[in-house]
């Protein structure tokens, strides 16, 4: 039975200085918690749950029956979700662009929530305004932006490329293109975001070119031309060309002075994706890999990447701030026209936000960019390493070089045919989740199946991960031997 309004549970407390006590003892509880849960995950990044096993006990749960209690609450949430989790930090989670997070910006998710800042505007969130700015400055610089340059934090990749192509748009409307003309000129390997992003600002699925990648699959440089002439035969407006820096698969960079040439030659704005290669801002020996990137209109850098951060940490930074200006709109009891306060909502396509700068501020006062760079830079490394241990194994096949920190390979013997290398490589990945020992992502590669090693842990070494293809060689040996007899 809920308990009635006037007499609320001695647990129903809110973040006020009267419920301070309540607030550490509960605090304290969880983080322990966390803690002892972390402590029992031992080379195991997932318990290789199925989604029918884990969904039951998560519907059976009646909401309207509480607990009240806290350590029943978190024992409960531990069976429902703890003791399943997919733990990004393992050294055998290799799979997605999934990084485990420093501590610092641990720190800062307290105060994130705990004061709950909003970054919409300056009355509600005041020094905190001054924080993102300050570190949208400083990003800026880093790419190399002039004094015009401006930015703001975002939820992720997927919405600060959705912003990109929005500024695009309408600064190509601005300058008198027709809607329908409008294009998008992306490479093959290019984010999906960026087919999203056309599909939502109204531009259709047809509006984004594939322009095809080259031998290390990065963007054609002469195909683009190509592409972009093309586009100007038919009378269309290449409106933004992007390029992308790491790309998903291959972590491969797009040659970025010679796309910003182009891009500039037809008017194009250019847009860099670095959502996974903005780590590299921060690198002590590798910056140099993103030159050109200070001729971009525009780049996505996602912090919840490459920088270490929480989900969700991303910003997208533009050269000329006020293109912003396309994304602002005065609400009469918000930010109105005349209002003297400096209000980040005038640059969001978000309204109320959550100060997720404060993760990257307190990281960088803590730890510093070189310790981020650095981690960035042995990322690389583990990946170069493994990627010549692969080439060296009869047994698997490796699609390319790794070029940032992903390793493409797949099981393939010698004499074994494409077509069975194709079908066990999904098999592959899957019995490895449901050993729960290890954890790498499949992909496609010109419609082949592969699998992809996906390296953001520092801290592991190149023995976990040939750790992890042995086993994979392992697991595609006996499902190969079962096909056979
Ligand atoms: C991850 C990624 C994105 C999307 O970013 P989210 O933060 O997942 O929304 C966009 N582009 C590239 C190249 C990415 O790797």
């Amino acid at each position: 039975m809920a308990a009635p309004r006037s007499t609320p549970h001695p647990l129903s407390h809110l973040f006020h200085p009267h419920h301070a006590a309540s607030y550490v003892d509960t605090m304290r509880r969880g983080v322990d918690h966390l803690a002892e849960a972390l402590g029992r995950v031992e080379r195991r990044p997932a318990s290789g749950v199925a989604p029918e096993q884990a969904a039951k006990p998560v519907a059976d749960v009646d909401l309207d029956r509480p607990l009240h209690d806290v350590d029943a609450t978190l024992e409960e949430m531990s069976r429902l979700y703890l003791d399943d989790a997919v733990w990004f930090h393992e050294p055998t989670y290799a799979a997605h662009l999934n990084c485990p997070v420093v501590i610092p910006a641990l720190l800062a998710e307290v105060f994130v929530s705990g004061v709950n800042s909003s970054l919409d505007t300056f009355d509600q969130s005041v020094g905190g305004t001054f924080i993102e700015r300050h570190l949208v400055d400083w990003t800026t610089a880093r790419i190399g932006f002039g004094a015009d340059a401006d930015g703001i934090f975002t939820s992720g990749g997927t919405q600060s490329n959705l912003q990109a192509l929005l500024l695009a748009r309408d600064h190509a409307l601005a300058n008198g293109a027709a809607a329908s003309t409008l294009r998008v000129v992306a490479s093959a390997d290019g984010h999906f975001s960026v087919q999203k992003a056309a599909r939502l600002l109204g531009l259709g699925d047809t509006a984004v070119i594939a322009v095809p990648v080259d031998d290390r699959r990065r963007m054609d440089v002469t195909a683009l031309g190509a592409a972009l002439a093309a586009l100007d035969a038919q009378g269309h407006h290449a409106m933004a060309v992007v390029a992308t820096a790491g790309t998903t698969d291959f972590g491969a960079i797009d040659p970025l002075v010679e796309v910003a040439a182009l891009a500039r030659a037809r008017g194009a704005w250019f847009h860099v994706d670095a959502a996974y290669g903005g780590g590299l801002l921060a690198s002590p020996t590798r910056r140099d890999w993103l030159a050109g990137i200070e001729h971009a209109d525009s780049v996505t850098v996602d912090f919840h990447k490459t920088w270490f951060q929480p989900v969700s940490s991303s910003a997208l930074l533009v050269a000329d701030g006020a293109h912003l200006g396309h994304v602002t709109w005065h609400a009469d009891y918000l930010n109105p026209h005349d209002a003297a306060d400096p209000n980040q909502v005038d640059k969001s396509i978000q309204t109320t936000r959550r100060f997720d700068a404060l993760k990257l501020w307190l990281t960088l006062r803590i730890m510093g960019p070189d310790v981020i760079g650095g981690y960035v830079d042995d990322v690389v490394e583990l990946a170069t390493e493994v990627g010549a241990l692969v080439r060296d194994r009869p047994a698997v096949e490796l699609a390319a070089e790794p070029q940032l920190s992903t390793v493409v390979f797949r099981y393939r013997p010698p004499g074994v045919p494409v077509a069975v290398a194709d079908r066990l490589a999904p098999l592959v990945r899957a019995t490895l989740y449901a050993r729960g020992a290890a954890m790498v992502a499949a992909t496609k590669v010109d419609g082949h199946a592969w699998l992809k090693l996906t390296l953001l842990n520092p801290m592991a070494t190149a023995a976990d991960i040939i750790g992890i293809v042995d086993e994979v060689v392992a697991i595609g040996d006996s499902l190969l031997a079962a096909e056979v007899a």
